[in-house]
């Protein structure tokens, strides 16, 4: 590994070092090696991935930290959070010189634990370890996993379960959140972390004539993308609180996250989520606000020169980039996603007209765009009760495929329509297995969601192909993982 300890050269009161607390009978889950490859793990590394995934070795050149931050939780401020059951055990360049986050999560008690335990149940850890494999597969930017452990230490939830560590990389772990914490608590950091950020993750900002207004501009194009790959995927995040959403827009933090399946856009899958903050259909405006509340904390960076009101406003107006963008990738991934051309204004119409159809008909999100790409519009038209309505979508959808090179749009078709989502029963019989000590349910699904746009009829199974009979309910998440 090649290290790049930066986040400890910030201000020590932006987090605390400590070395991971280890579980009794640690033991192997799942190791990625294709993940530790690129981020050049030595032989010897790959050879202990065990220790390195359960705590007991860590690495001289970085000295293990907690990082304090704090957030916006369901709308409403939470004050100091901070990791309360992770550290961040390396900083490392991965193949592409880029630096990437090792954070153990599971690692036990920390100064920002609150009424925690500091740990993590198997059950989640594989929830998260397989989502973010498959959130990678599909191109969309997310947090991954090298490896995960299991334990023979029980850990208390709802009932007693095994207690886990997962080895968790990210481009970022840094929060919306943190600058939250500096403005509540210590004003004084803001300048140098803000320069901080800029130069780690985005130094071409710091050419522009406004640094932070060009910074903030980016964090927010780059989450507005991020939610729009989720929206045409059919993820559900689950937990958008500000703590939640780091500030290169990359997918972290997904507990109680579900993949769509029968299209419920309004679907809560975050059991905790009472009001439905969350939901599927809620994402965008969520981002927005999550955003806005941000945004606050860069009040404070007024350059001299500027009149206090008139920063505050070109603040707002970098979250006017938001929207645009966000339907900018949304509508061209739609499109996309039914092999529509581009410069057709009636193709978005079209794609809003199929999206009714899977709504009101309650179709499974991604079996329905596959059938269309196969053209099995019989097998679709089959499972409407309302076929008028299925008819005069096909009519409008034919007519505008007339217009362009089929073929062409087939292949775009495909390269982005996945065969393979992770549903949440899949997931959870690999969890029951893996309870049992048999981990080659997990090792079936990661590799199924490691090609997920290829159809793989060796590893499938009828089960992944669809959601569960009408008779048996969605299953919902708790958040106490
Ligand atoms: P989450 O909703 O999982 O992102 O967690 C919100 C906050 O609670 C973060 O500060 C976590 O570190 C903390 N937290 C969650 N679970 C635990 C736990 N079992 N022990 C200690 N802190 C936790
Ligand atoms: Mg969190």
């Amino acid at each position: 590994m090649q290290f790049n300890p930066r986040y400890s050269s910030l201000n020590a009161k932006l987090y605390h070092q400590q070395q991971p607390k280890v579980l009794l009978g640690a033991k192997a889950g799942h190791f990625n090696v294709n993940l530790a490859n690129h981020l050049h793990w030595s032989e010897q590394d790959q050879h202990d991935w065990v220790e390195i995934c359960s705590g007991q070795k860590t690495f001289a050149e970085f000295e293990p930290l907690a990082m304090v931050y704090a957030g916006h939780q369901f709308g409403q401020w939470a004050g100091q959070l901070g990791d309360g059951r992770g550290l961040l055990i390396a900083q490392i360049l991965d193949k592409n010189h880029q630096t990437i986050d090792l954070h153990l999560k599971g690692a036990g008690l920390t100064p920002y634990s609150r009424m925690g335990d500091g740990r993590a149940v198997l059950r989640s850890v594989i929830r998260e370890y397989l989502a973010g494999h498959a959130l990678n597969s599909l191109g969309i930017p997310s947090s991954d996993a090298v490896g995960f452990t299991t334990s023979t230490q029980g850990v208390q939830r709802e009932k007693l379960e095994p207690g886990a560590m997962m080895l968790r990389t990210s481009d970022c772990h840094i929060r919306l959140g943190h600058f939250e914490w500096i403005n509540q608590y210590q004003p004084d950091l803001l300048p140098e972390f803000t320069k901080k950020c800029i130069e780690w993750y985005y130094p071409e900002c710091l050419d522009a004539e406004q640094p932070i207004l060009a910074f903030a501009t980016q964090v927010i194009q780059r989450t507005a993308v991020m939610i729009s790959h989720w929206q045409l995927v059919g993820f559900a995040h689950g937990v958008m609180n500000t703590d939640n959403l780091n500030i290169t827009g990359s997918t972290l933090d997904f507990g109680p996250y579900g993949f769509l399946e029968r299209f419920r856009p309004n679907w809560i899958n975050n059991h905790s989520d009472h009001h439905g903050r969350y939901t599927y259909q809620q994402q965008p405006s969520i981002g927005h606000w999550n955003l806005w509340m941000w945004l606050n904390n860069l009040v404070p960076l007024c350059p001299i020169n500027i009149d206090k009101e008139v920063w505050k406003e070109k603040l707002a107006q970098c979250l006017e980039h938001f929207e645009p963008t966000f339907l900018e990738h949304y509508q061209h991934g739609l499109k996309q996603k039914m092999g529509l051309p581009t410069f057709h204004k009636e193709s978005f119409e079209c794609a809003m007209a199929f999206l009714h159809v899977l709504k009101t008909e309650q179709l499974d999100y991604t079996q329905s765009f596959i059938r269309l790409q196969n053209k099995q519009y019989e097998a679709l038209k089959d499972d409407c009760l309302d076929r008028r309505q299925f008819e005069s979508f096909l009519t409008q959808y034919l007519q505008l495929r007339e217009h362009h090179d089929v073929e062409a749009s087939d292949k775009i078709m495909q390269s982005v329509n996945p065969h393979y989502i992770l549903r949440n029963h899949m997931a959870q019989k690999a969890i029951e297995l893996a309870e049992k000590n048999d981990f080659s349910e997990v090792e079936r699904l990661f590799n199924l969601l490691t090609t997920p746009f290829t159809k793989q009829p060796d590893l499938e199974t009828i089960a992944d192909l669809g959601p569960l009979p009408d008779d048996q309910p969605e299953i919902m998440v708790s958040c106490s993982s």
